[in-house]
């Protein structure tokens, strides 16, 4: 690369780490981190690829946050607590300004979770971006896919289908620069870290929505060999969400949307009016449904069965 692998990895991606657990970080042949005895390692990775994951034109500082966000959304819906990262880059060239917003993108978003990049690699090739994040949970309290039980009262939070609506925005020629709140929704999602780590000890199941929420919701399911009901009526849409579009796309949006961050997650029935008050000013939740015996996943609409066909998305399909 012009700039120089090593001069690109010492100007973009050598920021002192600010966590005392980080006993040697970037420069090294690997990194030295010192895991509280008393708790879990999680580990996770996510791969974004141009043109796959975003746009060839997308806002850099945009590709930066949405590399990290994927994977500490991924800790959240563990219910853990981010540490550290692990960058691998392949870029078909060191363009400056592009690796400068990049990484304040990345920065930005770390810094705001105490997350400490501490290594990675840098290849020419297809612009492909790798993040390892690694975080602790207490031993016994992460948050798992397979805990569901028939009865159990399901929640996601916040406002899933703005991302996916802003990215169609975007692909229908908006300007990624617009201030226009579901383009940024797309743009810079927050991973929601401080209600996974709320729920520890609490939600019987939960996942991230990464597919769109009905296709996520039978994953879960599967898991924990368990349907579930979902109340058509009951799903979230944001104002800003029904002010652009009617309410059967906004409904579509809602049930197939990814990449908003979103938490699903199970509470047993006897806590969920207690939880749902508490969990309140962390942020928006939203009953949708409910946990059944039956598998399969069933959408209703007062109280009558209503198909509906939103398959999730799958790379191979
Ligand atoms: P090695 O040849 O031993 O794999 P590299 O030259 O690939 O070492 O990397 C040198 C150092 O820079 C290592 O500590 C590595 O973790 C770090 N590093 C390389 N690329 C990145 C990157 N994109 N972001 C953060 N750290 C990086
Ligand atoms: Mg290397």
């Amino acid at each position: 690369m012009s700039l120089g692998e090593f001069d690109l990895i010492a100007r973009y991606f050598s920021r002192p780490a600010a966590r005392r657990d980080v006993l040697l970080g970037v420069g090294d042949d690997a990194a030295l981190l010192e895991v509280p005895a008393d708790r879990l390692l999680v580990a996770a990775t996510d791969t974004l690829v141009e043109g796959r994951h975003f746009l060839p034109d997308a806002p850099a500082d945009a590709v930066g946050h949405q590399s990290l966000a994927v994977n500490l959304s991924d800790l959240a819906a563990m219910g853990a607590e981010p540490a550290w990262a692990l960058l691998s880059l392949s870029l078909p060239a060191a363009d400056e300004g592009w690796l400068e917003a990049f990484a304040a993108g990345l920065y930005s978003l770390a810094e705001r979770h105490g997350v400490a990049l501490v290594g990675g690699d840098t290849v020419r090739g297809p612009r492909v971006i790798t993040i390892t994040a690694l975080g602790f949970v207490e031993r016994g309290q992460a948050l798992r896919r397979d805990g569901a039980r028939p009865g159990d009262v399901l929640f996601v939070s916040g406002w899933p289908g703005e991302a996916a609506a802003g990215l169609e925005a975007l692909r229908r020629g908006r300007e990624p620069e617009a201030e226009h709140p579901l383009v940024r929704r797309y743009l810079y999602a927050e991973p929601r870290l401080a209600l996974g780590r709320a729920l520890r000890g609490k939600a019987t199941a939960a996942m991230d929505v990464s597919d769109g929420l009905l296709g996520d919701l039978g994953k879960l399911c599967a898991a924990s060999g368990v349907g579930a009901s979902v109340e058509l009526e009951r799903l979230p849409v944001s104002d800003a969400l029904s002010r652009e579009h009617p309410l059967a796309d906004c409904e579509r949006f809602v049930l197939s949307g990814g990449d908003d961050y979103e938490l699903l997650f199970t509470l047993p029935a006897a806590d969920a009016d207690a939880l749902e008050s508490a969990l309140g000013p962390l942020c928006a939740v939203h009953r949708i449904g409910r946990i059944e015996a039956l598998a399969g996943v069933r959408c209703m609409r007062d109280g009558q069965p209503a198909p509906v066909a939103v398959p999730g998305y799958d790379h191979f399909a």
